[in-house]
């Protein structure tokens, strides 16, 4: 590969050699740090031409400056720069003679080794260790060092001369988002590092305020000029040894220190910097972020990097205990389910319900940091069956968010709450009307509704895997209600006692204006009839709060016989004669146009002359549609059928979402397609580890990477929860020797080890508890702490 290599067999590091200002946006992306809290993008401290610096503040949007809110790039607390004897110490002054960064997955610390020559050829090695606390949210962490290799600065200058190595370092707030991103069209006629120049920036930042306090702290805060949160950082800079010099540097939009300092060849300088950051909207800060931010830099002082670094990876330990999963047999499978994993626990945050996770999460600008229906339908499995707590955050998100969905239905003229396609702050609809050129129009935000569907699925499934039914009472049959009372205003009565829905889009959105769509339709009536079940449950459960929440939105129980009655009218469309369910009505009227042509990495091609927009006539999918619908509801067809659908529909499926292949490989292998399957796990699981989007540079495809960790435990471990119980149904592809990993079920944890002739489960849980789990159709019961093994017979 090119840029990023693999050191041996080490599936927990990502490296990267040599540097390569083609791949620099790539790395900066896979690179990114966090904590959930916040996300800082991979990019080299100094910047280089081009960079595409960003830290990004979950829950912390803007408008100003730009047609739809912005996931705000904030300031840059990396801000770091390097002069030894007056030549700055980057990719584009120096020479760079060698250059290594590793991520550490399990550690989430981001090292870099570059060694630098100046003009004269004296040589200069830069060391950097970064993270952003997982033991405490608000803190990140950076460890500079400096070695000049073969030149000895100091000895025959005369006093006073400047000093050797500079090391100036501070917070940047001085920071745009890009507003109009690049198509990557073919031969596109700029180098990386000029082509974003191009582009459009929007500035959402006002700073407020800026300096040092007393003991020496930098600190900065801006506000957000439309939103009006209120960020501040500070930051404490902790050279190893007393420098020569000490300078701080107040600027316009910036603080920083600058220290100077003979060093003799081979001696290291060490300037570690820790920095506290608060805004407005966290949880429990009360409006004085500022003082927050600097009481997380007094508390970690006295520990240092060091201290922050120990307690940042003792956190990632316990996270990836939660949360291990490992491939044996094939190393780069193994690596990317690592990586994907990463970017997952790197992206959420269980102490906030207020904020969900964007398509890009906070790795990079890409989809402006909005929030879709991927966060209920690929991301919520994998938190759902390993962080539990996560999970409910996020379910908690559509909570905090249903004024907002209550005014996207009022402004349509619909009834209860609609969840906006894109989502940010308030859940008003965030998405764009047009493409960025100005030539398309984004039907996606008046049609895609099926988004509201999906959010109450999640919460079906978050209730069926945890138990958890006080999330219901706290939030859940809220959003279930008032959703369920938007889609009983907006369906359309048929004339013949059914009930259907018109100009929608399924999420194959090559095709927009249809009438009963499938998977629309069939999740409607899935979601009505969970609400009635939920409110009909809880009026016997809890009597007390159900009332409550059926008062506080008007809600009797004549109207939820309504939706009953409106669940068993809406349209369900059935399979054809050869078992084919349309997509929608007058779908296979459309013009077939055959797939011909796939890439470099497998992925299929548009036809020529054709793109996102014009495919309306012709019956090419974006991604899984009716398979989707498979993949959510997997009793409500019988194999053949499903298979028929996989069939059908796969031959006409472009994948034009990284949301796409992973489903393909999950239905792949429940209607008994595995070769299939291996190719579609590798098109999700590469996605950012190959780029084989071309777009990494923009952000991590999150979504594939929950997809591609549903892959290994949805389809490869066949894991099911099957009337009322887990179920497995092990089918591991041929490269794969054992596959191991844990989830959480019902407040236990499951150890799950996959090998070629045994199958084991441990159930991790007090002494006494058993759980029955189902293995191949044969029932398995598990004692806490005693492993249960299966040995596979083999036929033949
Ligand atoms: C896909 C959507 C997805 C969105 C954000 C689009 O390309 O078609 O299904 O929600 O990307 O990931």
């Amino acid at each position: 590969m090119s840029g990023t290599e693999r050191a041996g067999d080490d599936s927990w590091r990502v490296v990267e050699r040599g540097f390569d200002l083609a791949r620099a946006g790539y790395h900066e992306t896979l690179f990114t740090v966090g904590n959930g809290r916040l996300g800082t993008r991979g990019s080299l401290e100094e910047r280089h031409p081009g960079a595409l610096p960003g830290t990004y503040l979950a829950g912390v949007f803007d408008g100003h400056d730009s047609p739809v809110v912005d996931l705000v790039n904030a300031p840059d607390w990396l801000h770091t720069v390097i002069w030894v004897d007056g030549t700055r110490l980057d990719v584009a002054t120096a020479e760079v003679v060698a250059h290594e960064r590793v991520l550490d997955l399990r550690t989430g610390t981001l090292h870099r080794d570059t060694v630098f020559a100046d003009g004269t050829g004296r040589r200069t090695r830069v060391r950097t260790e970064r993270l952003a606390s997982m033991a405490d949210r608000d803190l990140c962490a950076l460890r500079v060092e400096v070695t000049p290799l073969d030149h000895d600065h100091d000895h025959d200058r005369a006093a006073g001369a400047a000093a050797a190595v500079v090391v100036e370092t501070g917070v940047d707030a001085d920071r745009r988002n890009l507003d109009r991103l690049p198509y990557y069209p073919d031969g596109a006629p700029s180098p990386p590092h000029r082509r974003w120049d191009k582009w459009a920036r929007s500035t959402h930042l006002a700073v407020a305020d800026r300096g040092f306090t007393p003991d020496g702290t930098g600190v900065v805060q801006a506000d957000t000029i439309e939103s009006g949160v209120r960020i501040a950082y500070a930051a404490a800079v902790l050279p190893g040894r007393a420098a020569d010099h000490r300078t701080r540097l107040v600027a316009h939009e910036s603080v920083a220190e600058r220290l100077e300092f003979r060093v003799r060849a081979g001696e290291t300088v060490r300037v570690d910097k820790l920095v506290g950051v608060a805004t407005s909207r966290d949880p429990g800060c009360d409006g004085e972020p500022l003082a927050r931010a600097t009481a997380t830099v007094a508390a970690h002082r006295a520990g240092g990097f060091d201290g922050a670094a120990r307690a940042s990876a003792a956190a990632w330990e316990r996270l990836w205990h939660d949360s291990e999963i490992r491939v044996d047999g094939h190393a780069k499978d193994d690596l990317a389910l690592h990586l994907g994993v990463y970017h997952l626990l790197i992206a959420a945050n269980p102490d906030d319900p207020t904020v969900s996770i964007g398509a890009k999460s906070m790795s990079g600008e890409g989809y402006r940091g909005h929030v879709f229906w991927d966060s209920e339908i690929l991301l919520l499995p994998f938190y759902l069956f390993t962080q539990p707590r996560t999970a409910r955050a996020l379910l908690s998100y559509r909570h905090h968010t249903l004024p907002g969905a209550r005014a996207v239905s009022a402004g349509h003229g619909t009834r209860g709450a609609r969840f906006p396609w894109e989502s940010a702050a308030t859940g008003q609809e965030e998405c764009p009307l047009w493409t960025p050129d100005g030539k398309d129009r984004f039907w996606t935000r008046d049609e895609e509704l099926h988004v509201s569907a999906d959010v109450a699925y999640a919460i079906g499934r978050y209730v069926a895997v945890t138990g958890d039914e006080r999330f219901l009472l706290d939030a859940g049959a809220e959003i279930l209600f008032d959703t369920a009372r938007f889609w009983v205003s907006r369906l359309e009565d048929r004339g013949d006692g059914t009930l259907g829905l018109s100009d929608v889009m399924g999420p194959d959105e090559f095709h927009s204006h249809v009438a009963e769509n499938a998977f629309t339709n069939r999740m409607v009536r899935w979601h009505l009839d969970e609400a009635v079940a939920v409110f009909r449950r809880l009026g016997r459960t809890a009597p007390q709060r159900s009332a409550e929440i059926a008062a506080r939105i008007g809600l009797t129980a004549d109207e939820v016989d309504g939706w009953a009655d409106a669940a068993s009218r809406v349209r369900v469309t059935d399979p054809d004669d050869a078992g084919v369910i349309e997509q929608f009505a007058g779908y296979f009227a459309r013009r077939e146009l055959p797939i011909e042509h796939w890439d470099d990495n497998d992925m299929p091609q548009y036809p020529a002359g054709y793109h996102h927009f014009n495919l309306e006539d012709t019956t090419l999918l974006k991604q899984p549609d009716v398979v989707m619908l498979h993949y959510l509801l997997p009793d409500e067809h019988p194999l053949e059928v499903q298979r028929a659908n996989f069939e059908y529909y796969e031959a006409r499926t472009l994948h034009k979402s990284s949301l796409s292949p992973a489903i393909h490989a999950i239905v792949g292998l429940q209607v008994g397609d595995p070769a299939m399957a291996v190719r579609y796990f590798e098109r999700s699981a590469y996605v950012d580890l190959d780029d084989n989007q071309g777009n990494t540079v923009e952000g991590v495809h999150i979504a594939a990477a929950a997809g591609t960790w549903q892959v290994a435990v949805h389809g490869f471990a066949g894991m099911q929860v099957l009337g009322g119980r887990l179920t497995f149904a092990p089918r591991l592809p041929e490269r794969w020797e054992r596959l191991r990993f844990t989830v959480r079920w019902r407040g236990h944890a499951v150890e799950v080890d996959l090998g070629r002739s045994r199958r084991t489960f441990t159930l991790r849980a007090a002494p006494g508890t058993t759980e029955v789990i189902v293995v191949d159709g044969g029932e398995l019961v598990l004692d806490a702490g005693v492993p249960a093994t299966v040995e596979v017979v083999h036929a033949g």
